[in-house]
């Protein structure tokens, strides 16, 4: 499912269309559309048989212009440069939208983790993370987890640090186990941020959540969870989909007995609770409220005609290419852009990030009611964005965070 254009090439698409509107010097704009430091490491790792193994690492710093670099480290056999400049260019305007502190960066390591055991990714990355020190810090690049990786990795992640270091530096990485300096609801937070601008935008568009038809496409960390509160707070989960196949069911399919049968079989496929079929057809099943949370370029020129919902909110980082977005502009469809709806992940690691470093950690409640807080904020301002200037969700998203990282930019001045 590729970007027609080139992934980094779509997100400078995005980015021109924000400084339509901002008109930044072009100074400043050169400045936003360069990123700023980019690794590329060759990384090492012995596998189970003995032998060794040479993969790719990368690690983008895209802009820290407000705050130290922040984003998450994904295992993919498609992990190149340009996606992960990409990835981190998002990170930067997805930082400014919900204004924390960050800027934005994102690595990854092309391999495929499915084929791995246990051991070998453990080696993997702490060979990766060896490879990347020379950038990461708690005060200059913080990675998280992301696609294939968890809690786990950022385990490994923090222990090869802080090994090198001689002391413990758990705030080098969020979304790391409570027991060595997580946060509570870290694990749980991109979803519970989704679902919250999905009331918001809900209620602005005069509709109740109760019995709305839900598509998921994903059922990873941040599908399933996003299906699983929509699902407990009435929601209809009417399809859910993986990378194999897709289960539908008009009246509901139980995600809890969709998520046991995942963990046993390893895919969807099979589970009895629906009819099983292909992913596009579910997505020629006419929904509600489409959660695309796999990979980038999910919805594209191929499958985007065939789409009939309501709202559609980015779980996964740019899940629809720019020409599918395009279409779904023309079909009305109220689009929750990435960078706002799948924007709790960063905010809980920000909150981790803060937790870590004063050695003081807050309650369950305390942590969602600020992410809600933060995340409640953030749409209502893209929304008066958008309605101000008469624009698109994605693009008022873009302006809102493009322009608090120019402020920073413009307001430092130029070295030397
Ligand atoms: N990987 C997540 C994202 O794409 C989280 C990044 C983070 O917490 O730093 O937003």
């Amino acid at each position: 499912m590729p970007n027609e254009a080139g992934f980094f090439q779509e997100v400078l698409a995005s980015l021109e269309m924000a400084n339509a509107h901002l008109k930044l010097p072009p100074a400043i704009y050169e400045r936003l559309r360069t990123p700023r430091r980019s690794l590329t490491v060759s990384v090492p790792a012995q596998m189970d048989d003995g032998s060794v193994r040479f993969f790719t690492g990368y690690r983008v710093q895209y802009d820290f212009a407000r705050g130290p670099a922040k984003g998450g480290v994904r295992y993919h056999p498609r992990v190149n440069l340009d996606e992960i400049t990409a990835l981190a260019s998002l990170m930067t305007w997805k930082c400014g939208v919900v204004d924390i502190p960050f800027g934005g960066a994102k690595g990854g390591v092309a391999c495929d983790p499915t084929k791995m055991s246990r051991t070998e990714l453990q080696r993997l990355t702490r060979r990766y993370t060896y490879e990347i020190s020379v950038i990461i810090g708690p005060e200059s690049d913080i990675p998280a987890p992301d696609v294939y990786t968890d809690e786990q990795t950022m385990a490994w992640m923090m222990d090869t640090y802080s090994m090198m270091k001689g002391y413990s530096v758990p705030s080098i990485v969020t979304g790391k186990p409570v027991c060595v300096g997580g946060s509570l609801g870290r694990a749980k937070a991109t979803s519970e941020g989704l679902v919250i601008t999905v009331a918001e935008a809900l209620r602005h568009l005069g509709l109740s959540l109760k019995d709305q038809r839900v598509s998921v496409l994903g059922f990873g960390k941040v599908g399933y969870n996003a299906a699983k509160i929509l699902y407990d707070m009435g929601a209809r989960i009417t399809g859910l989909a993986d990378s194999k196949g897709a289960v539908h069911n008009a009246k509901g399919l139980d995600v809890d007995a969709a998520s046991i049968h995942k963990k046993e079989a390893g895919e969807l496929r099979g589970f009895r609770g629906g009819d099983g079929m292909t992913v596009d057809e579910l997505l020629a099943i006419e929904s509600d409220i489409l959660v695309p949370a796999a990979l980038e370029g999910q919805i594209n020129g191929r499958n985007v005609d065939r789409i009939r919902t309501k709202i559609v909110a980015e779980g996964a980082n740019n899940p629809i290419t720019n020409e599918a977005d395009a279409v779904l502009k023309d079909k009305n469809v109220f689009l929750l852009p990435g960078i706002l709806a799948n924007a709790g992940g960063v905010v809980v690691s920000y909150f981790e990030w803060v937790q870590d470093l004063q050695r003081y950690f807050w309650n369950e409640t305390e942590i969602n009611e600020k992410l809600r807080t933060i995340m409640t904020r953030a749409f209502k301002e893209v929304l008066a964005i958008a309605e101000e200037k008469k624009t698109d969700m994605r693009t008022a998203a873009m302006v809102l965070g493009v322009k608090r990282v120019s402020d920073a930019v413009m307001a430092r001045g130029l070295y030397p």
